[in-house]
């Protein structure tokens, strides 16, 4: 069978030799979007308590937290490997020493990677450089999620995103000079944004030679700006059919060797206004993949040879 796209879980596979967990952590950390420093409350999308989810309090500590998500984990599914993921707010916005203690304490047995997500306009050199002495010394991968959403940046300002493609693509230069894996974070359906975003944003990331993506669609928290326009009807959405549509051209567009996290996002039921038209996500995905292979379409299919 034709490989339709490059998954993450086959690219974790034969990179560790088995299969790899991400272990959520949670630090107490907000963001200069959220604080005023870049501007009050936010994008419009992102709820009071983060973009991330079923995670532990952020008052237990580092290794507590690995260590109770390892022990289920391991549990569970028989997992050795796992990758300390720093997911929630902006994680490299916090004093250098703070930053390195909290990694720090992720180098426990069994972390095989650390995952750092971040703003593009927040990740200075200092902190790579922390991060490149743990690869060095530890033997740790370390890979660095930077949000993006999309390459259009009327969007990004309608968003109230606080940076523009700008900011992207300079942080992307300065990784890739340490050698991190880069992981771009995308959401497919943004209002405002058509089809050409979709390919324009699918061809960027290929020409800047990124790593990864992380594919979502628009979720709508309760509290959140986005919720306020939903219940206003003042926010047009397009259909479940047409995000189908969307991932798929991305996909074509995509570079083939880029690794793709996700085709579609998870959210909480929990104060959820929209979240994959009340669609499962796997179904979702199941129905791209099917669409993909009845239509001879594969990720890379449009880029040059
Ligand atoms: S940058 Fe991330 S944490 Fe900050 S407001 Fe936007 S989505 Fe929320």
């Amino acid at each position: 069978m034709k490989v339709l796209y490059n998954e993450y879980s086959t690219y974790l596979k034969a990179k560790y030799g088995e299969k790899v967990y991400k272990l959520p952590i949670n630090i107490p950390v907000t963001c200069p979007n959220r604080d005023g420093t870049i501007s009050y409350g936010g994008c419009t999308f992102c709820a009071q308590n983060g973009t991330g989810f079923e995670m532990l309090d952020n008052s237990i500590s580092v290794k507590e937290q690995l260590r109770r998500n390892m022990e289920y984990i391991s549990k569970k599914y028989k997992a050795n490997k796992f990758i300390a993921y720093f997911q929630n707010y902006t994680n490299t916005y916090l004093e250098l020493d703070r930053f390195q203690k909290y990694v720090n304490e992720a180098i426990v047995e069994g972390i095989v990677e650390i995952c750092i997500s971040t703003r593009p306009d927040c990740i200075g050199d200092e902190y790579l450089e922390i991060l490149y002495e743990v690869q060095k010394e530890k033997n740790i991968n370390i890979s660095i999620e930077l949000g993006l959403q999309t390459v259009n940046y009327h969007t990004l300002i309608d968003i109230n995103r606080g940076h523009t493609l700008a900011e992207f693509l300079d942080a992307a230069m300065r990784i890739k000079k340490y050698g991190f894996v880069i992981c771009a974070h995308v959401i497919l359906n943004l209002p405002g944004d058509n089809i050409d975003d979709v390919r324009e944003t699918a061809k960027i990331l290929s020409i800047m030679k990124v790593d990864q993506v992380k594919l979502h669609s628009l979720y709508i928290m309760e509290d959140t700006v986005m919720g306020e326009l939903y219940k206003k009807n003042e926010i047009s959405l397009i259909s479940k059919d047409e995000y189908v549509h969307r991932v798929i051209e991305f996909l074509e567009n995509l570079n083939k060797d880029i690794v793709v996290q996700r085709l579609i996002g998870r959210a909480p039921k929990e104060n959820s206004l929209f979240v994959n038209w009340g669609i499962s996500w796997w179904k979702i995905k199941d129905e791209i993949l099917c669409k993909m292979e009845k239509q001879g379409s594969y990720q890379g299919k449009k880029r040059c040879k």
